[in-house]
């Protein structure tokens, strides 16, 4: 079972995450830039961030044979300070020449002020002047309806194509809008906070698994870069196969991804060398 992490934030991860998760199937995970835990001062400071994303942590994943590919940006919780956003904004487009960077993300709304607002749109629009994909973190639940409303209204006054934005975190509340509107969504499953494996099953089994993305973000707050595979064992005791697994965890990466010419790790089919498995039961 090949498996992609499609949002990973693996600097606030150990080498033997990375072990683990190579001799559990992922052959590449994908880091955005986000919040470090505190307000930074200077602008110098993202750009060695960036510098570390996707210079670095390239090296040190490629130690246990899994690919490594990041997203520039300025978070939605920064993003408040404007002042220092723009001056963030203009050093990111020498990051879209690095051969491992895919795109702008994670951007978006963390209370949806006018300043997030303001640096979100700056954002998109660079985005799409690049020709860079597009990922898209909404809310935590105290902001979660409102802020994925009024990301869908102004992604909708810009011109941006909907097959190459990921709107992520989407919970059972926020997944319609986005899907119906055209774009791809992302469940982000964590031990106690967002998605649990259980309930995205629900949710692929209600919206079907087109325009999907399953991450576990495991960031620096409490998360765990194996809910991946307990999602893959619950979709199996539900009577899926393994293919549709692969389909939901391997290739729907692959066909947004590979929208970025940078992305080259091909979706697969294992029809020809499945064997048979025992029928897994719910629990
Ligand atoms: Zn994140």
């Amino acid at each position: 079972m090949q498996i992609i992490q499609p949002h990973y934030h693996a600097i606030a991860r150990t080498a033997q995450d990375y072990e683990k998760m190579a001799m559990s199937g992922v052959v590449a995970v994908c880091e955005p830039a986000f919040w470090a835990g505190f307000d930074r001062k200077y602008a110098g400071t993202f750009v060695d961030y960036f510098r570390q994303i996707s210079e670095f942590e390239p090296t040190r994943a490629a130690d246990y044979g899994i690919r490594h590919f990041s997203w520039v940006a300025m978070n939605p919780k920064e993003a408040e300070n404007t002042t220092l956003s723009h001056e963030v904004l203009e050093q990111m487009p020498q990051f879209f020449q690095n051969p491992n960077v895919i795109g702008v993300g994670e951007i978006g709304f963390h209370k949806t002020t006018r300043n997030e607002e303001e640096i979100f749109q700056a954002q998109v629009e660079m985005a799409v002047q690049h020709h860079q994909l597009i990922l898209i973190h909404t809310p935590h639940l105290g902001d979660k309806v409102r802020g994925t409303k009024r990301t869908l209204e102004v992604l909708a006054g810009l011109n941006v194509d909907p097959e190459r934005v990921w709107i992520d975190h989407v919970e059972e509340h926020t997944v319609k809008a986005p899907l119906d509107a055209g774009y791809w969504v992302g469940f982000t499953l964590y031990p106690i906070t967002k998605c649990t494996p259980k309930r995205a099953v629900d949710m692929i089994e209600m919206y079907g698994r087109e325009r999907l993305l399953v991450n576990s973000s495991a960031d620096w707050g409490p998360s765990d870069p194996f809910t991946l595979q307990e999602c893959v064992m619950e979709l199996r005791r539900r009577g899926h196969s393994v293919q549709d697994a692969i389909e939901i965890f391997h290739n729907n990466p692959c066909h947004f991804l590979g929208q970025s010419p940078k992305w080259d790790i091909k979706p697969v089919r294992l029809e020809e060398i499945e064997v048979e498995r025992p029928v897994l039961t719910p629990r």
